[in-house]
């Protein structure tokens, strides 16, 4: 079977963001990137109950490969990933707190420096209908230089070298998107300024060294 690994991964993946709760049943989908195939999701299939057959290949340009099923709506903005970043595997959720924010705000204020692990402070990408190739720009948009993006009043998106990476970069945005949503219940975040993220990003670089004990 064509790309076995990664149709394998996309099940294994489709039952995590289930059962994490970034996933309601259909309302997602994911994909991995070998050469030039991708391995996607199927549309309207839920995401706990994939088998790898059931999982589309196209190729990057969106011809249907492999596969009886139709892939996911959102395959463009997939490709339109791909096309205009290095990374090997993308996530797209309707998370509850990724939601949130992505209908309220036009970025997440950054709030907590692991901000930074999703490569600075997270865009919101312009409204545009459901699988379109003007939300497919929007999102290439938003993603440029990060590992995430919020799509306006939809969800969130995640990329990594591997699906693990998209996989948890998808957990981080949510957890940073709960806390500011819990914080705001709360009183007004503060929010880290410049100088306070560039010195997050001087100490990642430079950690602390600890002299072994003599003896
Ligand atoms: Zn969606």
């Amino acid at each position: 079977m064509l790309l076995a690994e990664q149709r394998r991964l996309l099940c294994e993946y489709g039952r995590r963001v289930v059962g994490t709760g970034l996933v309601l049943g259909t309302s997602g989908n994911l994909s991995v990137r070998a050469g030039d195939l991708v391995a996607v999701t199927p549309a309207g299939g839920a995401l706990d109950r994939l088998e790898p057959e059931s999982c589309p290949v196209v190729d990057v340009e969106g011809h249907l490969v492999d596969g009886d099923l139709q892939p996911s709506s959102e395959t463009p903005m997939h490709l339109a990933v791909y096309a205009s970043a290095d990374v090997r595997a993308v996530v797209h959720t309707h998370s509850t707190f990724g939601t949130v924010v992505a209908t309220t705000m036009t970025e997440l204020p950054p709030i907590h420096y692991n901000t930074l692990l999703l490569g600075g402070i997270v865009r919101v990408a312009d409204y545009a209908t459901y699988g379109t190739p003007e939300l497919a720009a929007n999102v290439r948009a938003a993603l440029d230089g990060r590992r995430a993006a919020l799509l306006a009043n939809h969800g969130g998106v995640t990329v990594g070298d591997d699906l693990e990476a998209a996989f948890e970069a998808a957990r981080l945005l949510e957890w940073l998107c709960e806390v500011y949503v819990r914080a705001r219940s709360v009183g007004e975040p503060r929010v880290l300024t410049e100088e306070q993220l560039a010195e997050v990003v001087h100490r990642s670089r430079n950690p602390p060294r600890f002299p072994r004990r003599e003896g």
